[in-house]
C-alpha cells in the first residue's frame, strides 16, 4: 500500500530531503538528483541519481537483510521516495576500505589502489561544519557519539556489511573499493544500517579494468556520469550466471 501521508519536511541534505509520517517511527526519504563533493565545494545534478541510488539501495539493503543485517528499509513508496523506519543516527560516517584511495591515500601519501591485507575501518565524525574528521574510538565514546558497546558492535556491523556487499559486487564484474554507511538506533533501541548505499557513497571499480563506476567520475570529472551511474543499476539488479 502506498496510501502513506507524507508530512512536512524535517531535513534537507546534500541528496536527500526527509519527511516526517504521522507515525513517529516512521520516515520518507526523498531521493534528489544533486550532487555534491568535497563538502559542498562542488555541487551539481546527476539527471536520474535519485531514482537510481534509491533501487540500489534497497537491492543492497535486502541483499544485507538477507545475511541477518537488520536495515531501516520499509517499502518503496515509488521512484524516488523510500519508507524507512525513523533511528537516531550516530553523528559517525562509517567507513571500510579494501584498497587505498580517497582521503585515506591523501592523508597518509600512499597512492591509490593498492590492496589492504585486511579491511580498514574509519571513523569520521558527520559534521559538515567541521569537515567530518577522522576520530578514534575512545574518541567517539568520549564526545558522546556512540558508547563502547555501540563502537564496538559499529565496526562488527561495518566489516559483515563489507563481507556480504564484497561477494555480491564480485558476482557483477566490480570491486567493492571501499564505502561509507549510517547506523542509528531505532525507538526499541535496536542498532540498524540506515541512510543509503550507493555509487554515491562507494568506491566500485570494474573488475579486469578498473574503469572507476562511482561518485569519482563526478568528483574528478571523468565523464559518462548518468550513464555509469545506470550501469551500476543494471548490474546490481541483474542476477548473476
Ligand atoms: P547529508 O545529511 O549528509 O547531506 P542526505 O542528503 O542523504 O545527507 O540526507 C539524508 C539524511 O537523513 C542524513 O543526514 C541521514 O543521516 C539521515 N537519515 C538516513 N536514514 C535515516 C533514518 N532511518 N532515520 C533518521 N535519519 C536518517
Ligand atoms: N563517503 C561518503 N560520504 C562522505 C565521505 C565519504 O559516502 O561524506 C564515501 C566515499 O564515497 C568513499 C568512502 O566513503 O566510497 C571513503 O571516502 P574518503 O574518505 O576517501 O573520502 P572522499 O574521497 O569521498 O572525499
Amino acid at each position: 500500500m502506498n496510501d502513506i501521508t507524507i508530512l512536512a519536511p524535517i531535513y534537507e541534505g546534500k541528496a536527500k530531503v526527509v519527511f516526517a509520517t504521522p507515525d513517529p517511527e516512521l520516515l520518507v526519504l526523498h531521493f534528489k538528483d544533486d550532487a555534491t563533493a568535497f563538502n559542498r565545494q562542488k555541487v551539481g545534478t546527476i539527471a536520474g541519481k535519485g531514482p537510481i541510488n534509491l533501487r540500489v539501495a534497497v537491492r543492497l539493503m535486502r541483499e544485507l537483510e538477507a545475511a541477518g543485517i537488520a536495515t531501516h528499509v520499509v517499502r518503496v513508496l515509488d521512484e524516488r521516495r523510500l519508507l524507512v523506519r525513523k533511528v537516531a543516527i550516530i553523528p559517525l560516517e562509517i567507513v571500510v576500505r579494501n584498497r587505498t584511495a580517497g582521503t585515506f591515500s591523501k592523508r597518509y601519501a600512499v597512492e591509490e589502489g593498492i590492496a589492504l591485507a585486511a579491511p580498514l575501518v574509519e571513523l569520521f565524525w558527520k559534521d559538515d561544519a567541521h569537515g567530518d574528521p577522522l576520530v578514534n574510538d575512545a574518541a567517539a565514546v568520549l564526545l558522546g557519539f556512540a558508547t563502547a558497546a555501540e563502537v564496538t558492535a559499529i565496526q562488527v556491523l561495518a566489516l559483515r556489511v563489507n563481507t556480504v556487499l564484497r561477494a555480491f559486487f564480485a558476482a557483477r564484474g566490480i570491486e567493492l573499493v571501499d564505502f561509507k554507511i549510517e547506523a542509528g538506533r531505532a525507538a526499541d533501541g535496536a542498532l540498524l544500517l540506515a541512510d543509503e548505499i550507493s555509487a554515491d557513497s562507494c568506491r566500485l571499480w570494474e573488475i579486469g579494468t578498473g574503469r572507476k563506476l562511482d561518485k569519482d567520475r563526478f568528483r574528478r570529472d571523468l565523464g559518462d556520469i548518468e550513464a555509469t551511474y545506470a550501469e551500476v543499476l543494471a548490474r546490481v539488479e541483474a542476477v548473476p550466471a
